[in-house]
C-alpha cells in the first residue's frame, strides 16, 4: 500500500456551498494539497490525486470558514476562541499595535488563531477620540500616516473615526484606494450619505445610519450607553431622507456591518446571554467577571430605568427592520460583532450576528455570504479566504445539517479545517474554559 502524501487532503460526498454564491452543490469533491484548493465540484468530474487521504463526508454540508468583520483582538482569549465556533478569519477595527505584532508573531508560529486582517489604529481628524487612535490635523498629512500604516505596520486597511470630516475622509480614501487598501469608518461628524459619495468602501454600525435623524435637542439630552438608541424608535424608514440614504449606499455599494450584537448583547445582559448560548457555546466562568467589570461600563446599562429598556428595545427593533431595507434595496449586508463587547463571545457571537440578520430579512444564504464570499470582498481578499475556489485557502467547516435552511446548523459544527488541517477543538475548549480574561485595556467600540 502507498503512503499517504500528508500535504494532500480530499474531502468527499458533502453538499458545498463554496461562498462566491453559486448554488449549493451535492455529492461534491473538494481536493487541498498544500493548504489550498487545487479543485472543487461534482463527483466523478474531479480529478482525485494518488496518495490521497480521503474524508467521508456524506450527508454534512461543507462551507467556508466564516470572517468576522469587526472585533477587537486582546492576547488571552480572542485569539483560539473563534476558530472553536467555525470563525477561521477575523478583521480587527481597533486595537493596540503591540496585541497585533504579537499575535501575528504568535500566529507565524503556528499557534491555532483566525488569519488576522487589521485595519490599523483608528484614523481620526483633531485629537483622538480614544487612547488607541491616531489624528490627523488636516488632509496634508493623510499620505504620510497611511504610508506608516501600510509599509511599517503592514496594515490590511484603514478604518476613519468618529471625529473624521469630508476633507480628511476624502484624502483618507484615496490615499487608501491608491495604495489597494479598503476603507470603513465608524462616523459621527461626517454623514453615511456623505462617505458614501466619497467613496468610502463599508460603514460599520447600523446605528451610525440614524445619527443624521437624531434632533440636536435629543442628542444634548442623551449620554453614555443610551445615545446609541435616542430618537431611533421615532425615525422613518419611509421618509424622503431614509430613501435616499438608502438608495445612495445601494448606489454606492458602501457594505454595512450592522454589528446588531453589540446593539442589543451588552445590555439585555447575563439572563439574555445565557438563553442565546445555552446547549451550544457555554459562557466560561471567568468571562462573566470580565463582563461585569467597570472597564465596560461605557456599554452596561447603569442607572437605566425601565423607560431606557423600552427605548432600547425598540431602538433594535428598528436596526433589524433598516437591515431589512438595506437587503432589499441591495445594500451589501456584511457580519461583524464587535466581540468581546460584554455578552459577544468571540466566534459564537458571529453565529448569533447571523441567526439575527436572517432575523432582519436576510435569507440563510444571503447571511451566509454575509460572513464568507461578501466579507472577503470587503476585505478585497476574495479568492483568498471566504470562497472555496481553485486557489483558495482551505479554510472550511462541515456541519452536520444544511445552514441554507435554517442558520442555527452552524452551532452543529462537525469538524473545523484551517489551510486543510482539521482543528482538534478538545484541547482549545479545555483552554477557553480555564481562560482568565484579559486585563482590561483602553476601550474602542
Ligand atoms: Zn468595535
Amino acid at each position: 500500500m502507498q503512503t499517504q502524501d500528508p500535504s494532500l487532503l480530499a474531502v468527499v460526498g458533502a453538499t458545498l456551498f463554496d461562498g462566491t454564491g453559486a448554488a449549493p452543490l451535492a455529492d461534491a469533491v473538494l481536493v487541498v494539497r498544500a493548504g489550498r484548493v487545487i479543485a472543487a465540484g461534482p463527483r466523478g468530474r474531479v480529478a482525485v490525486p494518488e496518495r490521497v487521504r480521503t474524508v467521508d463526508a456524506r450527508g454534512k454540508w461543507l462551507v467556508p470558514g466564516l470572517i468576522d468583520l469587526h472585533v477587537h483582538l486582546d492576547e488571552v482569549l480572542t485569539p483560539g476562541a473563534f476558530p472553536l465556533f467555525g470563525v477561521t478569519a477575523v478583521r480587527d477595527v481597533g486595537s493596540r499595535l503591540v496585541t497585533l505584532q504579537k499575535l501575528r508573531a504568535r500566529a507565524a508560529k503556528g499557534e491555532p488563531m483566525p488569519r488576522l486582517f487589521w485595519m490599523g489604529r483608528n484614523l481620526d481628524e483633531g485629537k483622538p477620540s480614544w487612547s488607541g487612535a491616531v489624528a490627523v490635523k488636516g488632509a496634508g498629512e493623510v499620505p504620510a500616516r497611511i504610508a506608516e500604516m501600510q509599509d511599517g505596520q503592514g496594515v490590511d486597511g484603514v478604518k476613519l473615526y468618529v471625529s473624521a470630516r469630508a476633507a480628511v475622509a476624502r484624502a483618507v480614501i484615496e490615499e487608501a484606494h491608491r495604495r489597494g487598501l479598503p476603507v470603513t469608518g465608524h462616523l459621527h461628524d461626517l454623514t453615511p450619505g456623505v462617505a458614501a459619495q466619497l467613496g468610502i468602501d463599508n460603514l460599520e454600525h447600523v446605528f451610525t445610519l440614524f445619527s443624521a435623524q437624531l434632533s440636536r435637542e435629543a442628542a444634548r439630552r442623551t449620554t453614555g450607553t443610551r445615545r446609541a438608541f435616542a430618537g431611533v424608535a421615532t425615525a422613518d424608514l419611509d421618509s424622503p431622507a431614509a430613501r435616499r440614504l438608502i438608495e445612495t449606499l445601494a448606489r454606492h455599494r458602501v457594505a454595512i456591518t450592522p454589528t446588531l450584537s453589540v446593539s442589543e448583547m451588552p445590555y439585555r445582559g447575563e439572563r439574555h446571554a445565557d438563553a442565546v448560548y445555552g446547549g451550544w457555546a457555554d459562557i466560561p466562568r471567568g468571562w462573566r467577571v470580565h463582563w461585569k467589570d467597570a472597564y465596560w461600563s461605557f456599554l452596561q446599562p447603569l442607572g437605566w430605568t425601565p423607560g431606557d429598556y423600552q427605548t432600547a428595545q425598540r431602538a433594535n427593533a428598528q436596526f433589524r427592520r433598516m437591515v431589512g431595507r438595506l437587503e432589499a434595496a441591495g445594500v451589501p449586508v456584511v457580519a461583524g460583532t464587535d466581540a468581546p463587547a460584554p455578552w459577544v463571545l468571540p466566534g459564537a457571537g458571529l453565529i448569533h450576528e447571523l441567526e439575527m440578520l436572517v432575523q432582519a430579512g436576510l435569507s440563510c444564504r444571503s447571511a451566509l455570504l454575509a460572513a464568507t464570499g461578501r466579507a472577503a470582498a470587503v476585505l478585497r481578499r476574495t479568492g483568498e479566504v471566504g470562497t472555496l475556489v481553485l486557489g483558495a485557502r482551505a479554510d472550511f467547516l462541515l456541519v452536520d445539517t444544511d445552514p441554507l435552511k435554517d442558520i442555527r446548523a452552524l452551532k452543529r459544527l462537525y469538524a473545523v479545517y484551517q489551510s486543510g488541517q482539521e482543528r482538534d477543538r478538545l484541547p482549545v475548549r479545555r483552554a477557553f474554559d480555564r481562560i482568565q480574561p484579559p486585563p482590561p485595556q483602553k476601550p474602542a467600540s
